[in-house]
């Protein structure tokens, strides 16, 4: 069995100027093992001194990194994905001791983790400018992009080391310095990532890491400090839109990626195997505990029961155990208040008329499971469509045509991601392209790769990461009119 003994260079301390160093205080906070309930290790707990010291060593070393070629941040960020492929199976027995999730999406996790050095080690020499004739043809029009500053980033604990790597992989491309403050039920992972990046080269100084108990307060500070230029914040829309307010007195650069509801749409004339393929990754994925989770499924009335019924064929068969366990499909939900909100989700939705095709309960055993569910004639005004499940739980709504699938789903402050199945890829495009969200899996369960644009619309966030964009997020434009 996997223990922390088998990572002894993992740090328990904060990560600030390149070294590990306890919380000023002297405090420190439980990281809980989700399929126990048990402690597995006492992390630091970074207060607001601790916060500025990281802003300070972020600052110290800012100049300098910004100043570093293009080529020696590529190769820094190339040895940190080899890196990261070595020590995989490490890090997947790590994340999957703190988050819960299940081994093989612990590895799929890693693997897309580490893409985010690889990518952005290939754009971090491309970051290019313009020069253009002004229209009157008095001067030209130079662009050049700059780093745009220190950055705060802020994650979330569904993916610890995804949406570490899509911050920081961008971030050092483009030349800035940061401080990450990680999620608190999953500190360790983006510790891990903090002494991996040092492995690799990065001066100290340029990552810092201060997990802390006390978010708000510690981020906050740090959104109060001039010398921070930008928050990259991965998270809940409700926090999200606080951290908005927050950054609105320094007027910090905001990149947010937040909540989802994505709508899953199989029209009639589907490929019936790949949808419930398509569900079972778009739903299972992380039991359910990603932004991109299909939170809602409308299927048509002609092919309701058939889908209903093979995906939950599917569900009933998943092995649900920890996730550590080789073996495991699902494993446990992050904490208990996930299952609390999960089982209430799914008994209102029973008591709106909903009905059960499997699942719809709590295993009896340790830990924070719920066990895969599939819940057919959803009505439409049910609580579980409106909110994020974050759980191993697929509605299905039934309809009739097009028009009135397309409505549904866009109706919704989210617009993250949505999917849609049919054999008509004409009609599939003209859906996608009637569908409110930032990204379309059109006959795809998944849409994640650190090449693409990854980020939603209206409540779901502002701004990009991944693909070429992502790393234009960590950089100002500066024009310089010029005769020549
Ligand atoms: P969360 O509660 O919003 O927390 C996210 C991060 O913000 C954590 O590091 C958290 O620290 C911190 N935080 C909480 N309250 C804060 C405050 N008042 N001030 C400053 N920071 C604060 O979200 P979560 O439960 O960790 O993650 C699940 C959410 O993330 C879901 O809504 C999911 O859709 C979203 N998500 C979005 C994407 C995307 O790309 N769009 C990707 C993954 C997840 P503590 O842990 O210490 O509270």
């Amino acid at each position: 069995m996997f223990s922390l003994d088998q990572i002894p260079d993992l740090p328990l301390d904060l990560w600030v100027g390149g070294k590990p160093v306890p919380a000023a205080d002297g405090g420190r906070f439980d990281v809980l093992d989700p399929a126990t309930g048990g402690s597995i290790a006492a992390v630091a707990n970074g207060t607001v001194e601790d916060a500025i010291a990281a802003i300070d060593a972020a600052d110290a070393a800012a100049e300098a990194w910004a100043a570093t070629a293009p080529r020696e941040r590529a190769e820094v960020l190339r040895r940190a994905f080899e890196l990261m492929q070595a020590r995989s199976a490490e890090l997947a027995a790590l994340i999957s001791l703190e988050n819960g999730k299940a081994l093989s999406d612990a590895k799929g996790e890693v693997a897309y983790a580490a893409e985010f050095f690889r990518w952005y080690a290939e754009e971090a020499v491309r970051a290019e400018g313009s020069v253009m004739t002004a229209p009157s043809g008095a001067n030209r029009i130079l662009v050049v992009r700059q780093p745009v500053g220190i950055a705060v980033l802020v994650t979330p604990w569904n993916f610890p080391a995804a949406m570490a790597t899509r911050k920081i992989g961008p971030a050092l491309a483009a030349g800035c310095t940061v401080v990450l403050k990680p999620a608190s039920d999953t500190p360790l992972t983006a510790l891990l990532m903090a002494k991996i990046l040092e492995d690799a080269g990065v001066p100290a100084g340029v990552v810092n890491v201060v997990p802390s108990r006390s978010s708000g307060t510690v981020v906050s500070v740090m959104l109060h400090d001039p010398r921070v230029r930008k928050l990259s914040f991965t998270g809940s829309t409700e926090v999200g839109r606080l951290l908005l307010r927050e950054a609105a007195d320094q007027v910090v650069n905001c990149s947010m990626e937040l909540g989802g509801n994505a709508p899953f749409l199989v029209l009639e004339d589907a490929d019936l195997d790949a949808a419930v393929e398509g569900a079972m990754v778009a739903k299972m994925r992380n039991a359910g505990e990603a932004c991109t989770a299909a939170n809602r499924f409308y299927v048509h009335e002609s092919v309701a029961e058939e889908f209903s019924r093979r995906l939950a064929e599917r569900m009933a068969a998943l092995r649900v155990g920890p996730g550590i366990a080789e073996d495991t499909q699902v494993g446990p939900l992050v904490n208990v208040e996930a299952v609390d909100k999960v089982a209430e989700l799914v008994a209102t939705a029973v008591a709106d008329g909903a009905r059960v095709v499997t699942g719809g309960t709590r295993p009896e055993r340790e830990g924070f499971y719920f066990d895969p569910t599939v819940l057919l004639d959803v009505p439409t005004g049910s609580g579980i469509l409106a909110e994020e499940i974050f759980g191993p739980v697929a509605p299905i709504v039934t309809f009739t045509d097009e028009a009135e699938a397309v409505r549904m789903a866009n109706a919704t402050e989210f617009g993250l991601v949505s999917y849609v199945y049919t054999r008509d890829l004409a009609r599939g495009l003209r859906v996608s392209e009637a569908l409110d969200s930032g990204m379309v899996g059109l006959n795809r369960g998944i849409v994640s790769d650190p090449a693409a644009p990854f980020g939603g619309t209206k409540q779901s966030g502002i701004g990009r990461e991944g693909g070429h964009e992502g790393m234009l997020d960590y950089t100002e434009s500066k024009y310089i009119a010029t005769s020549w």
